[in-house]
């Protein structure tokens, strides 16, 4: 009989696809990593496998121990489902801005959550940072991730994901392209390609334009889960070779591409990573291979990114070529 034991035992081992319709002009092979087919639905099933397993091996997380963390998106997800299946209690700290599907996916693994006013300075008492703090310090064997400072965020993507994409691509990548949130997925796997190839493989990161990575200061920008307005220790920017600043409207109409042309429902920081990719492939010969993290899918994401009023009311064009029904009938 087929079977895993558990459903944590099926993070990691993602699959390369091909992209075939959005690199048209492009001689390079442009190859996407899918990690929305992590169980939690995204990258950051890697990094709460490896941050739980390293806190418990090093006694900081304890059995009838609570996890403690100030996130509203997939590493919530991930160490909710981890701390479920080994009998940890969750409580994360979200801001009021978060959706309320985000809010219900992490209370439908059991996690309990805390929601802060999003319109506070961070040393008010009642802000996202200053609440996390004090409930770690008051819940008895409260262990706190701190996945932007977590060494062991990108050693879970030195561990899995490079060592994957070196052995599905049988050692022929040449760039590795992924957005930078934490910088933990760079990091890490940046730092595995470069030692396996002896540093020919290229690595670029994707940056939502205005954000610290690509020169900004963190001015706000709409795409989720990346970009910075500090400089997060799990980024080590030695590895990385080049970054790439892409704006909202351009990874969100590379998002809508991606559906509609490839069969890639995912959110707007794949679209993000794989404008940045294409735009490094169209230089490229057809001996260059470039592998793209793609970190979560588009599910989470349908009342924003793929719903024409909510991108009209920022001012994003629809895709503007696209006649529909309606457009017949009217
Ligand atoms: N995209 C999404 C949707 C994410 O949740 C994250 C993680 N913050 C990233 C990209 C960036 O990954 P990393 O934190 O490893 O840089």
């Amino acid at each position: 009989m087929k079977y895993a034991n558990t459903i944590v035992d099926l993070i990691g081992d993602t699959p390369l696809v091909r992209l075939n319709r959005v690199t048209e002009g492009i001689e390079a092979t442009v190859l996407v990593k899918v990690e929305y087919l992590n169980p939690g639905g995204s990258s950051k099933d890697r990094i709460a496998e490896r941050i739980l397993d390293a806190a418990e091996a090093s006694g900081q997380l304890r059995p009838g121990g609570t996890i403690v963390e100030p996130t509203s998106g997939n590493t919530g997800v991930g160490l909710a489902l981890i701390a479920q299946q080994r009998g940890y209690r969750c409580v994360f700290v979200l801001p009021d801005k978060v959706g309320e599907d985000k809010r219900n996916v992490l209370t439908a693994y059991g996690a309990e959550i805390v929601v802060t006013p999003t319109s506070v300075a961070p040393e008010d008492p009642d802000s996202y940072y200053s609440v996390s703090d004090r409930l770690v310090t008051e819940i008895p064997g409260a262990f706190k991730p701190n996945q932007y400072f977590n060494e062991n965020g990108p050693r879970s993507h030195y561990e899995t994901t490079g060592p994957e994409i070196w052995r599905d691509t049988e050692g022929r990548v040449t760039h590795f392209v992924a957005g930078v949130g934490t910088g933990g997925t760079i990091t890490g796997t940046g730092r595995y390609l470069k030692e396996a190839s002896d540093g020919a493989v290229r690595i670029i990161g994707a940056d939502p334009e205005g954000s610290v990575y690509s020169g900004g200061t963190g001015r706000p920008y709409l795409v989720e889960g990346v970009g910075e307005d500090f400089w997060p220790g799990a980024y080590d920017p030695t590895v990385v070779d080049e970054v790439i600043a892409v704006t909202d409207a351009e990874s969100f109409a590379m998002t809508r591409r991606l559906a509609r042309e490839e069969g890639l429902l995912v959110g707007g920081s794949s679209g993000m990573a794989v404008e940045a990719a294409l735009r490094a492939a169209r230089t490229l010969g057809p001996d260059d291979v470039v592998v793209v993290l793609l970190p979560d899918g588009g599910r989470g994401y349908l009342g924003k990114i793929f719903n024409d009023t909510w991108l009209r009311s920022y001012g994003f064009a629809e895709d503007p070529d696209e006649a529909t029904v309606g457009d017949i009938l009217d």
